[in-house]
């Protein structure tokens, strides 16, 4: 059947797409709010350790840098009771440089900022006025910001001022960090271990201190939230754009210093932790689905099964056991084939009724005439034999004169009573005219034929139906055989009944041929 201009999707289509269109939806939504959840984790945990490994490299520099201060303050108390002492000088300098790696160099210089004293002698510093006046201004323990040395070294000075007895300002003694060179300082920055982080010092200037890249230490950091809020005193984590990476940085200021410690992580190692992690959830995912898939097609046929057997059968109602057949196992196609049941079995009575009376005869139901004509092409066609008795009651104006119409149909009444009584289930009793039958005999001989007319001739003229009495009827017989032409067959029994009338009426005339 033709269901319009365009393809309708059918309910197991429908259902399907509908269902995996929902799970689908579902799915990508768990997805998306798996890589949320997993990269805010990821996120938090990442800057987390970046904090705590800022603040403890943060700790361990701030440390370092008082240990430097207080050995300075030490020298500084032992020269400022025997100052001009040259040789303790020389002791003390060379002293501070050998004990540890603190130092690279170390000088003592007198108020003014002329140095006195520096060990190693090759730098042949002595006599040289120091660079930095700050440390002279401030007459105070202090570490300075990076800057070049005499020697063109990139240093940081640390230096503690050196009192006489009687409070007066003598000069400093001050220590040097090469900040590209290996030492104490260096060695805590580096000696810690803080997977996939750089870990990098700036001081309150900006310059770099320490970074893994060594061309870089000395450079100033460019504009970096994470440094802003180190110099800024602050500790704490931060996701920043470092040269334009993503960073996840954790930060800690320097005690003693105005230094900062920055460990940071480019985002791109998180996420690219997060693409594998979300590669195995959906990896995870796709055996469920698809067994979810085979489920939900199973479900959508099952479902739509009844409906779609029950829209096939609707196009040919006359199947009810097709239609009694379909499993409706839910309560709409239950009652779809309910409704198409009732339907269907009113259909059939209505026709069965209409057949009924298209084919029979009102008065008498007996076959009419167009049931003769169906059975007889039917049996051409099967090429099955038969008989013919044709038969006309007698006299019958008469009666009707007599009697009136009423009592006349009474008498056709009976003899069609009387001519299903003497037949077999398979012969076919008709009223063709007024009181005028045929009965027809499958598979029977002339012979047998005429007795069964002369059966029904005695039967008849021996029925009384009151008023009327007793009626007789003339009878012709005729065989049809396949190679016979079927109306010469008829206009033969005609003439029989024809001569059974002028014989006298109440006779029976068979045909003197029998092909049987
Ligand atoms: P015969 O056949 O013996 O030569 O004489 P007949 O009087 O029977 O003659 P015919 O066969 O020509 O007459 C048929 C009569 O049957 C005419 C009509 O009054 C009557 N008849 C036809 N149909 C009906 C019917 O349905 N009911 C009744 N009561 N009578 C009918
Ligand atoms: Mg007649
Ligand atoms: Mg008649």
């Amino acid at each position: 059947m033709s269901s319009g201009s365009f393809p309708r999707p059918n309910l197991r289509t429908l259902l399907l797409l509908f269902t995996l269109l929902a799970s689908l939806a579902t799915l990508l939504n768990d997805l998306y709010v798996t890589y949320r959840v997993q990269r805010e984790i990821l996120v938090h945990n990442v800057l987390e350790a970046n904090r705590a490994y800022a603040a403890k490299v943060a700790l361990s520099i701030g440390q370092s840098l008082g240990a430097d201060l207080d050995r300075l303050n030490y020298s500084a108390k032992v020269l400022g009771q025997d100052f001009p002492s040259q040789q303790r000088r020389n002791d003390e300098v060379r002293r501070l440089v050998e004990q540890d790696q603190s130092f690279n160099t170390v000088v003592i210089a007198d108020a003014q900022g002329e140095v006195l004293a520096s060990y190693p002698p090759v730098l042949g510093l002595k006599g040289q006025t120091l660079r930095s006046k700050e440390p002279l201004k401030r007459r105070q323990g202090m570490i300075s910001p990076a800057f070049s040395s005499l020697a063109g070294n990139l240093i940081v000075f640390v230096s503690q001022p050196i009192w006489n007895s009687q409070g007066e300002y003598l000069g400093l003694v001050g220590g040097t960090i090469y900040l590209r060179d290996a030492n104490a300082l260096n060695e805590v920055v580096s000696k810690h271990f803080q997977k996939d982080s750089d870990v990098y010092l700036v001081d309150g200037q900006r310059h770099l201190l320490f970074h893994p890249d060594p061309d870089r230490v000395g450079q100033v950091v460019g504009a970096n939230a994470a440094v802003d809020a180190v110099l800024g005193a602050e500790s704490g984590a931060l996701q920043v754009v470092d040269e334009g990476t993503q960073m996840l940085a954790g930060f800690a200021a320097v005690a003693h210093s105005g230094w900062g410690v920055i460990s940071q992580q480019p985002m791109s190692i998180p996420a690219s932790a997060l693409r594998e992690l979300m590669t195995r959830v959906v990896l995870g995912i796709i055996p469920m689905s698809l067994l979810g898939i085979v489920l939900i097609w199973w479900a959508a046929s099952r479902i739509s099964r009844p409906l779609s057997r029950l829209a096939d059968l609707a196009e040919r109602m006359e199947n009810i056991q097709g239609i009694r057949a379909v499993h409706a196992w839910y309560f709409e196609a239950w009652r779809i084939r309910r409704a198409m049941l009732m339907g269907a079995l009113l259909t059939q009575e209505r026709i069965g009724t209409l057949n009924h009376q298209a084919l029979s005869d009102p008065l008498t139901g007996l076959a009419n005439r167009r049931a003769l004509d169906d059975c007889l092409r039917d049996w051409q066609l099967l090429g099955k034999p038969f008989a013919v008795i044709s038969m006309d009651l007698d006299h019958f104006k008469q009666v009707n004169d007599n009697f009136g119409h009423d009592a006349g149909d009474k008498v056709l009444t009976a003899f069609a009573r009387l001519l299903r009584q003497n037949c077999r289930d398979r012969d076919i009793a008709c009223r063709v005219g007024g009181e005028e039958f045929i009965l027809l005999l499958p598979l029977t001989s002339l012979a047998d034929a005429t007795d069964v007319a002369q059966r029904i001739r005695r039967s008849m003229a021996a029925l009384d139906v009151p008023p009327v009495g007793c009626t007789t009827l003339s009878l012709g017989v005729v065989c049809w055989s396949p190679e016979d032409d079927i109306e010469a067959t008829f206009k033969e029994a005609d003439a029989c009944l024809y001569r059974a009338k002028q014989a006298g009426r109440n006779k029976v005339v068979a045909a003197v041929h029998e092909h049987l």
